[in-house]
């Protein structure tokens, strides 16, 4: 691998997107949001009222759905069979039904090609994010992150996203909805969420969007200077 990478994982809530995004611009490196693209599939797979459980239709639907994604950190895009999903994959009804989708290997599998060619393209570098980026994805990365944070900070953090005066009741409803889906994503039997054994484990209830990125920044500098 002659591109230089940021492999970070980590659960949901954990702050990945806000802080690939930032430090992705700041280093000049593209980025990738893997999420993303489980969430273009499963957005397809509802489309086409597939149950959720029928592993076959839920891979062939994978298969017959053509994914882009753009990787500028500034400007990010996906689209499915051409149609613009950037907004629709972060409706509710994706969310509860992305564990359920990402747990099936196929579509592990498509998605994976897919992550490593982006990878191979990126000339100069790329922040790419998910749940198994050092383990499975990218193995060899010599720079591999995993983001935690609590799971009230996560809650809190995911709701004040959506709505900056969100109640706590919302929060606690969010932090329940955040569990299932980690629940699910670590106990697959497939790909799942953990940290490589060579992970730098970065825990940021306490931090600001602004000291994780300036901490990863500084990680990318010394791995790659
Ligand atoms: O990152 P985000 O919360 O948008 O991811 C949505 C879902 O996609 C995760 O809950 C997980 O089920 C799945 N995912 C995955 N592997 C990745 C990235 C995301 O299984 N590399």
């Amino acid at each position: 691998m002659t591109t230089r990478t940021l492999a970070l994982d980590g659960p949901a809530g954990s702050g990945k997107s806000s802080v690939s995004r930032e430090v992705a611009q700041r280093l000049g490196w593209v980025m990738l949001d893997t999420g993303a693209m489980y969430r273009a599939i499963t957005w397809a797979v509802l489309q086409a009222n597939i149950d959720l459980d029928d592993h076959l239709a839920v891979a062939q639907e994978a298969h017959n759905t053509t994914i882009e994604i753009t990787t500028d950190p500034g400007n990010f895009v996906i689209t499915a069979n051409g149609e613009d999903v950037t907004s629709a994959i972060r409706s509710p009804e994706v969310s509860a039904a992305v564990s359920a989708v990402s747990a099936v290997p196929q579509v592990r599998e498509l998605l994976v090609q897919l992550q490593r060619e982006a990878v191979e393209n990126s000339a100069f570098g790329i922040v790419i994010e998910g749940r198994d980026i050092g383990t499975v994805v990218l193995p060899d990365s010599k720079l591999k992150v995993f983001l935690t944070a609590t799971p009230e900070a996560r809650a809190r953090r995911r709701s004040l996203e959506v709505d900056p005066l969100a109640s706590i009741e919302t929060i606690a409803q969010t932090q329940e909805e955040l569990h299932l889906r980690d629940a699910k994503d670590s106990g697959r039997e497939h790909s799942p969420l953990k940290p490589a054994p060579d992970s730098q484990i970065l825990d940021t209830s306490d931090l600001s969007l602004e000291q994780v990125v300036e901490q990863l920044v500084i990680l990318a500098h010394q791995t790659y200077s």
